[in-house]
């Protein structure tokens, strides 16, 4: 009986995505006294996944810009091999893309957008119709894949010394060929922060956003922004958060003239705790906030980076 966690952590780092993949893996391994793999590829830094409390990490290395199908055929493979009971993957754009297929390979039912783990009863939470109710649901299968919404479980931080193995299959060649990466800036990627500060159309256009950067940078936190934002070229494309933009759930999202409209809300309501800035007391977005001040985003923000300031000189 094994567990296998799909880690797609490309580069030096271990995205925190891959170590919360890796906790729930682990609570899961340990409740059913399970074993614990970690299936990773390309070039990734195989030996800090390794000091990772894993039992195994078994790494598929020359598969280059691997595409979704030759993911799909590793993660299915190793399953296969190591009897897996439990496929773990984080709900990232390649997590979307390979745990169903993996899903339908190996006859598994699947949570995608997974937000607790099993309950006594075996029931999974996620959340369904934009994240506006929460279903409790059952996987009767004896695979099981699950993908986890990010920021939904925190890391738990273990060591180990896990044996590495290289994975020899074959895997065929990518249908998908990557012509180029256009990294996203040097800041906190969008989906792991824990704490977003995102603006809207009320900030009148993009030559207003230095005090948005400014007060994310003292909170340590990434910036996003509403759609029209992003579509008029304010802000870059990746910004762009709501339902047709990057759903997130950070621990604070702070929304700075943003009204609220349910596509917005769609992407954001994941969040722990909410605050709105804005000048209508009537927004929608008040509605769903757990913070707010109804007040003019050009006063309001030159004095929260002042305290934000203050806060930090004094820590
Ligand atoms: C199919 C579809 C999909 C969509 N997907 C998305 C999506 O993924 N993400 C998304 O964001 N939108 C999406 N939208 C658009 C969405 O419906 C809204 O139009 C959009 O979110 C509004 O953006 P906004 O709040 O920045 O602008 P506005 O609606 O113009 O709101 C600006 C807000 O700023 C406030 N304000 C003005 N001046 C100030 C000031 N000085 N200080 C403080 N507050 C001020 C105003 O009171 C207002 O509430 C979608 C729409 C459709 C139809």
């Amino acid at each position: 009986m094994s567990v296998i966690v799909f880690a797609d952590t490309r580069g030096e780092k271990v995205a925190k995505s891959a170590l919360e993949t890796l906790t729930y893996g682990r609570k899961l391994a340990s409740k059913d006294g399970a074993s614990l793999t970690l299936v990773t590829f390309g070039d990734a830094s195989v030996d800090k996944l390794a000091a990772l409390d894993a039992n195994k990490v078994v790494v598929a290395r020359n598969i280059g810009d691997a595409d979704s199908q030759q993911l799909t055929r590793l993660v299915a493979d190793v399953a296969t091999k190591e009897g897996a009971t439990w496929i773990v993957f984080s709900h990232d754009d390649t997590g979307k893309a390979v745990a169903p297929r993996v899903g339908a390979k190996l006859n598994a039912g699947e949570v995608a957008g997974a937000i607790t783990l099993p309950n006594d009863q075996g029931l999974i939470k996620r959340n369904v119709f934009s994240g506006k109710a929460q279903a409790w649901v059952e996987l009767k299968t004896p695979v099981k894949v699950i993908s986890l919404l990010p920021n939904s479980i925190p890391v738990e931080a273990a060591t180990g010394t896990a044996a590495v193995e290289e994975y020899s299959g074959d895997l065929g060649t990518a249908k998908v060929t990557v012509k180029e990466v256009r990294k996203a800036g040097e800041g906190i990627p969008l989906p792991e922060a824990e704490v977003v500060v995102s603006a809207g159309r009320g900030m009148k256009g993009p030559e207003n956003w230095g005090m948005v950067e400014e007060l994310a940078k003292e909170l340590h936190a990434a910036t996003a922004c509403s759609r029209p934002v992003s579509d008029m070229d304010w802000r870059p494309h990746h910004e762009h958060v709501g339902q047709t933009g990057i759903a997130i759930r950070p621990n604070l999202y702070i929304a700075i003239g943003i009204s609220g409209a349910i596509q917005h809300l769609a992407g954001v309501n994941g969040s722990k705790v909410i605050a709105v800035i804005n000048t209508d007391p009537e927004a929608p977005f008040f509605k769903a906030a757990d913070y707010g001040i109804v007040g003019d985003a050009f006063e309001v923000l030159p004095k929260l980076i002042e305290a934000a300031k203050k806060l930090n000189a004094e820590r």
